[in-house]
């Protein structure tokens, strides 16, 4: 990659940032389109936030992305945000133009077309969310607003707060968000066509974790699990072991890091590009243990 007095910055804003993928995504991208373009890691506590936005504005970037813990810290320094990232409540990607920096989220492209890349589609389909963090809060969302499942059902341990999240939703959206118990799963576990963990049970270092017992999957199930490291986590073997249909959560990944890509340089890049770069990235890793 060639960086030149001309080359336009890009970058991500979060903390911590050494686990991300998302620098050698987008810079394999930018490598591979032949774009005068490079990504940054911009690690920055939360009390520095308002200042890195301002040198942002002032570096004159194409735009960031903004990850853990910094989604919602970033809102009141933006001049505009979209009214998806009002209604959900957070920022991933921030587009920078002409001083302006105007804020909004790609999570549920990414969500979506993950699980579209996959062959799969929510229309008509029962779908259970595992966990009720910020994740599961753009998912229900998201499902809701955008696809056109049969019914959408939040099961997480905290019951009180999925049900603040059902009403939110209701108050916000006008739609129904069903609540469960996580505890009470089992009981319910045949009505469900699509489950997708939206907990962190079974990710690096736990990878030896799940958040269901592998008698509660069914053939004829989509186990989509979001988290990536590792890709195949132990919710995904047990449900292959079913003959269940399994995704895992680099596919999200992948496309909100496009959705991103294309806001602030108008080029759609091939997801090759992008999966590129992570497998070098894993590669380096390995050869560094
Ligand atoms: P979060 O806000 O911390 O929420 C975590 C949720 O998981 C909470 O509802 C929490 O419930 C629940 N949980 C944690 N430990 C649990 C356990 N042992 N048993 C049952 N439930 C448990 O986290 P998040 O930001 O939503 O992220 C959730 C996951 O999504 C992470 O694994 C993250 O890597 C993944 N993710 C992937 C992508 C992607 O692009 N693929 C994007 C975003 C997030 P309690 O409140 O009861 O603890």
């Amino acid at each position: 990659m060639l960086i030149r007095g001309t080359t336009r910055l890009l970058g991500l804003l979060g903390n911590p940032l050494s686990h991300s993928y998302s620098p050698a995504m987008h810079n394999s991208a930018i490598e591979k389109l032949g774009l005068d373009l490079v990504y940054l890691p911009l690690k920055v506590e939360t009390r520095g936030v308002e200042a890195c936005l301002k040198a942002i504005r002032e570096l004159e970037f194409l735009g960031v992305n903004v990850t853990i813990p910094h989604k919602l810290a970033v809102i009141p320094f933006l001049d505009e945000v979209s009214e998806l990232s009002r209604i959900i409540g957070g920022v991933n990607t921030i587009v920078c133009k002409n001083g302006k920096l105007s804020g909004t989220t790609t999570d549920l492209e990414g969500f979506l077309a993950g699980f579209r890349e996959a062959g799969h589609s929510f229309d008509g389909k029962t779908v259970v969310i595992l966990g009720n963090g910020g994740t599961a809060r753009t998912l229900a969302f998201t499902l809701l607003l955008m696809a056109k499942p049969s019914r959408v059902i939040v099961a997480a341990r905290d019951v009180s707060k999925s049900k603040a999240l059902a009403h939110e939703v209701h108050e916000k959206i006008h739609q129904t968000l069903e609540v469960l118990d996580l505890a009470e799963y089992s009981k319910h576990a045949g009505e469900f066509e699509v489950i997708v963990n939206a907990t962190p049970v079974g990710m690096f270092p736990n990878a030896g974790q799940s958040p269901l017992q592998s008698d509660w999957l069914r053939k004829d199930q989509i186990i989509y699990d979001l988290i990536y490291n590792p890709e195949e986590t132990r919710l995904l073997q047990d449900a292959r072991k079913q003959g269940c249909q399994t995704v895992g959560g680099l596919a999200m990944l992948v496309h909100q890091g496009i959705a991103s890509f294309k806001l602030w340089t108008g080029v759609d890049p091939d997801p090759a590009f992008f999966y590129e770069g992570i497998r070098n990235q894993q590669k380096l890793q390995k050869a560094l243990v």
